[in-house]
Parts: C-alpha cells; sequence; structure tokens
C-alpha cells in the first residue's frame, strides 16, 4: 500500500476541480449539464499575443532561460507596475514563475516555518490554506460574511494578528465573491497593519483588469508605501488576457524574498516556458483595447447571473465589482426538502441536489471556507447563464 506523505496528508484536493470532473462525468453520460464551476475565461487568447509566441519559436526561443524571468519579461513587468499601480521596483524585485499558484506557494515556501500564521479571509481562493497547509504553516482562517459583502473589516484583522503572524492575504477581486476593495478599505487595513510590523503582505491581484461600471482598482503598497517593504504583490496574465493554459504569474516585492523564492524555482520547476514568457511580453507591453469588449460580456453575464439568484427563494447574493464570480447564500433553503426526498442540511447537499435535479454544478461555499453558500463563475456563454438561472429558480421553488 502507498502512504502520502504527512505534508500531503494535509492537504485537500482542490474542489472546484472535483465539481467541473463530477459535471463531466454526467456529460458523458448524455445529460445536459451546465457547468458554472470553472475559473477561466472563456474568451480566446487575443491574437497579438498568440502570435508573439509563434515568432518566438521561429526565432528560436525554445531554450532555458534565466530561472525567475527573462530581462524583457522582468522589464515589461516593471513598466506594468509603474503604468498601472504607480509602484516601482528593480529587476531584483522580479520574480516569474508557472502560473500565479506557483507564484504564491514560492513564496510561502521561502518564508514560513512550522507554525507560522498567515491569516486568510474568507471566502477564500481554495489553494491559499492548501498551499500554507503543504508547507507547514498554520491557516487563520477570518470569516467576512454577506453582511460586509464579504469583505474583512480592520477590526477583524486585528484580532487575527498574533506574535506568529507571518503573512496576510489579500485578493481584491476576489475569488470566489468578486469583491473588490475600495483604497479607503484598504487604507482602513493598512493601519492596522502599520502598528504590526512584522507581518507581511501577499496581495493576489490576478483580477485586476476584470472590474466593472467604474470600479477602481487599488492594491496595497501603492495606498500606503510604508508598506511596500513588507508587500509581494502578485499577478499574472492568466485571467486578463485569457492565458490559462501558457502559465505565466508575476509578483513584485522585496530583494531578500525575491532571491529565495528564485531559489525555489531553481530547484523545482526552473523557469517558466520560454515561449509563454515571450507572449507575456506582449500582453503587457501590447494593445489592451480587446478588454473593453470582453469586460462589457462579463458584466452583462454578472447582471444575468444575480437577477437569477435574487429571484431565486431562499438565495441572496451582493453585486460583486470584478472578477467572473457570483458568490451566492443560500441560507434560506437549509433545512428544506428536494422532491426526490434528500434534505438540504448543508451548502454540499444544496449543490449535490441542484446538480441531481436540474444538472447546473456550482461549487459550496465550504470549498471556499464560509457556508452555507456557492459559487457560480459565469465566465460562459449568455445563453447557458439564462437557462441555469430558469434551472436555479426552479429548484428553488420545488425546496419544501
Ligand atoms: N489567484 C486567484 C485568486 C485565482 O483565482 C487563480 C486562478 O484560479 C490564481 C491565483 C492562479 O492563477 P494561475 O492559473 O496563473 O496559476
Amino acid at each position: 500500500t502507498f502512504t502520502p506523505s504527512a505534508a500531503l496528508q494535509r492537504v485537500q484536493p482542490s474542489a472546484t476541480l472535483a465539481v467541473t470532473q463530477k459535471a463531466r462525468e454526467l456529460k458523458a453520460k448524455g445529460i445536459d449539464v451546465i457547468s458554472l464551476g470553472a475559473g477561466e475565461p472563456d474568451f480566446d487568447t487575443p491574437d497579438h499575443i498568440k502570435e508573439a509566441g509563434i515568432a518566438a519559436i521561429r526565432r528560436g526561443e525554445t531554450k532555458y532561460t534565466n530561472v525567475d524571468g527573462t530581462p524583457e519579461l522582468k522589464d515589461a513587468i516593471i513598466k506594468k507596475f509603474r503604468r498601472d499601480n504607480g509602484l516601482d521596483y528593480a529587476t531584483n524585485q522580479i520574480h516569474v514563475s508557472t502560473g500565479g499558484k506557483p507564484v504564491i506557494y514560492n513564496a510561502l515556501l521561502a518564508s514560513l516555518n512550522p507554525g507560522d500564521e498567515v491569516i486568510i479571509p474568507a471566502p477564500y481562493w481554495v489553494s491559499y490554506p492548501e498551499m500554507v497547509n503543504l508547507v507547514g504553516g498554520t491557516p487563520v482562517v477570518v470569516k467576512a460574511g454577506i453582511g460586509n459583502r464579504f469583505k474583512i473589516s480592520p477590526d477583524q484583522l486585528a484580532a487575527a494578528i498574533t506574535p506568529k503572524t507571518r503573512w496576510l492575504i489579500l485578493n481584491s477581486p476576489s475569488n470566489p465573491t468578486g469583491m473588490g476593495y475600495t483604497r479607503d478599505e484598504l487604507r482602513a487595513l493598512a493601519d492596522v497593519l502599520l502598528a504590526h510590523p512584522h507581518v507581511w503582505i501577499m496581495t493576489d491581484d490576478m483580477y485586476e483588469h476584470i472590474v466593472y461600471e467604474g470600479f477602481e482598482f487599488a492594491t496595497i503598497a501603492e495606498v500606503e508605501p510604508k508598506l511596500y517593504d513588507r508587500t509581494l504583490t502578485m499577478n499574472g496574465v492568466s485571467k486578463a488576457y485569457s492565458m490559462t493554459g501558457w502559465r505565466i504569474g508575476y509578483a513584485g516585492g522585496p530583494a531578500a524574498l525575491i532571491k529565495e523564492m528564485g531559489k525555489v524555482a531553481s530547484q523545482t520547476t526552473s523557469n517558466p516556458c520560454s515561449i509563454s514568457q515571450a507572449a507575456s511580453v506582449e500582453a503587457l507591453n501590447g494593445d489592451h483595447s480587446f478588454l473593453e469588449a470582453r469586460n462589457a460580456a462579463f458584466l452583462r453575464r454578472r447582471d444575468l447571473v444575480l437577477e437569477a439568484i435574487n429571484g431565486a427563494e431562499g438565495l441572496i447574493a451582493p453585486t460583486p465589482e470584478g472578477a467572473f464570480y457570483v458568490f451566492a447564500d443560500c441560507s434560506g433553503t437549509i433545512g428544506k426538502t428536494a422532491p426526490d426526498g434528500t434534505m438540504i442540511n448543508n451548502d454540499t447537499d444544496f449543490c449535490a441536489a441542484l446538480l441531481g435535479a436540474e444538472a447546473v454544478a456550482a461549487v459550496p461555499g465550504v470549498a471556499f471556507g464560509l457556508e452555507p453558500g456557492f459559487r457560480i463563475s459565469y465566465a460562459t456563454s449568455d445563453e447557458a447563464l439564462v437557462e441555469a438561472g430558469k434551472r436555479i429558480q426552479r429548484f428553488c421553488a420545488s425546496l419544501r
């Protein structure tokens, strides 16, 4: 028999991937499943970015590169941080890896010792606590309920900080809620952090460019420059440029941390794909006008989903500022019974019964650390979303 390592025994497999897999199985059986589980844009990578990748292959850029990013890509990232975020980083403050996920992992592995605490606001992106567990740290989950629009308050942050706190992870706009912290809200969190100089901040800005109705994205090192020396500002090309398969993520931060993250990469992944790096240079430096039409489509879909959810018995969802997720509270369905006799005791039951009765796949809130609720990804067609909305409403109306 095979016994997994103690490190892996601390880790849960990805719940979002599990839902997607279950939906795929039902589809294979011929069932018309609408999968609202996936965390990737349904748009294609823009042509000018693809062409840059093809050109890199033609130029023979098919060999090892610097372990933590080519000089060209680091330059493009430095310009991006300056242009979009008013942040100045030098080349030795930039780390590039094989996606946003490994950037975070490299930073955690480079910094955490057993017992070190990482404050993670919930609902959280599923990988944060599991990556902390994997490297032997201790996740400290701070629940932000629907009453506070799924955002933590300064008081909650202050109460969660201990002498063992190493990091606070911020993610705005958020996966799974789509909520964005305003500049003022970040300012208030920064004021708490200024009083605790031992706490570092990892800010996951992956959804920076997917924002709606004039929401002004801000990142904490820009809002409070005194936090610059202990902030890792992380971002990537996966979501904004529909480049999930190219696997490029990056961060800017203190040189001493960045150096150690490079050491991790040098003994694990080595460099991210040379071709993807060339394409990412074009993504960051090139034309961004395609974003407008894509965000308009996302906004239309967001509103379709919100209307369906808020018109369903027992469900409620606040309006997100960005990303392509809606997080619905389903407290009003708990304790009810589905027509097939299934009792809805929690959000896992709700999602399973919804999938069984109406073939709509969504991810239960428990996977994101806040129950009872579920996440809908609306990175799919308007038609699928309209149909899913009808099915969800029918399902909720059928509960007794
Ligand atoms: N951070 C957040 C909040 C995400 O939603 C995702 C993707 O799901 C990532 C990071 C990871 O992105 P990548 O695919 O570049 O590893």
